[in-house]
């Protein structure tokens, strides 16, 4: 059963939020980031088996693409 736990990351301008079980590893918020701070994450793998993404925070630019384009809603990003 997925728990829906956040996972949170933030610096100093923005905190971004993932739900890991809410994702289901389409690629789609790596493949639109402008700046390509998402990538796979191969430790941490979702409730459909798949790995989950991970964010460099420092290079994020707070866009917002990747939130938008995510199907399953499993990214917010806010200014801090
Ligand atoms: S907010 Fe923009 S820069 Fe930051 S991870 Fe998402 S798509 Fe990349
Ligand atoms: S767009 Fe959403 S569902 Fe697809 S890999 Fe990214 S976080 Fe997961």
């Amino acid at each position: 059963m997925p728990s829906f736990k956040p996972k949170i990351i933030s610096d100093k301008k923005k905190t971004f939020t993932t739900w890991t079980d809410l994702c289901k590893s389409c690629g789609l918020c790596i493949h639109v980031c402008p700046v390509k701070c998402l990538s796979w994450d191969d430790k941490k793998i979702t409730s459909h088996g798949l790995s989950s993404i991970k964010i460099d925070i420092e290079k994020c630019i707070a866009c917002r693409g990747c939130e938008r384009i995510c199907p399953d809603l499993a990214i917010e990003v806010k200014p801090n």
